[in-house]
């Protein structure tokens, strides 16, 4: 089911989320909001969400950007529950022109770590470890900062205030000549 995603000024997108129980993960609840989640950012033509966005204040993210498929910003659909980062690059930053489904119409530049290795559970519980860069690392990050009531606003480089978007476009934007 497609959902409502909250726009920011919704107190939901500034409280801390808190870790989905184990136990939990294969049950209707879990699993209906994780279908939930990716119907919706498809529908939304998102390449990243997070659960408190669609109201549900839990550590749960959907990413992928499989339209994007054998270029280097394409990276494949997964599911990231109670995800936590093991290491990031901290010198060696990228940034990207950044926009939220929770803040539409407006974009921004973001820098983040160019690399990171991130934990997580996957939807049938199970550990995961993966490593990720580029536009996936940035948009983990992105989806992870919603799990701790973070948004991009709060992190804009350069003017420091967003530029409003001409059409609604995809959850993050491609750099210029990409
Ligand atoms: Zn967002």
């Amino acid at each position: 089911m497609i959902r409502p995603i909250l726009t920011d000024g919704h107190p939901l997108l500034r409280k801390v989320a808190p870790p989905v129980n184990l136990l939990e993960i294969p049950g209707p609840m879990i699993q209906g909001l994780l279908r939930d989640m990716m119907e919706t950012m498809h529908a939304a033509h998102g390449i990243g969400l997070a659960a408190p966005q669609i109201g549900s204040p839990l550590r749960l993210v959907v990413m992928g950007n499989v339209k994007a498929d054998g270029g280097a910003r394409g990276f494949p659909a997964r599911v990231l529950i109670n995800p936590v980062l093991l290491s990031q690059t901290t010198t060696i930053l990228q940034t990207n022109r950044e926009g939220c489904l929770s803040v539409p119409g407006w974009c921004g530049d973001v820098a983040r770590p160019l690399g990171l290795e991130v934990q997580y559970l996957d939807e049938k519980g199970a550990t995961q470890r993966v490593k990720m860069n580029g536009l996936e690392a940035a948009c983990l990050l992105h989806e992870a900062d919603h799990l701790d009531g973070i948004l991009f606003i709060d992190k804009l480089e350069g003017e420091k205030i967003a530029q409003p978007r001409l059409v609604a476009r995809p959850e993050f934007e491609r750099p210029e000549g990409q």
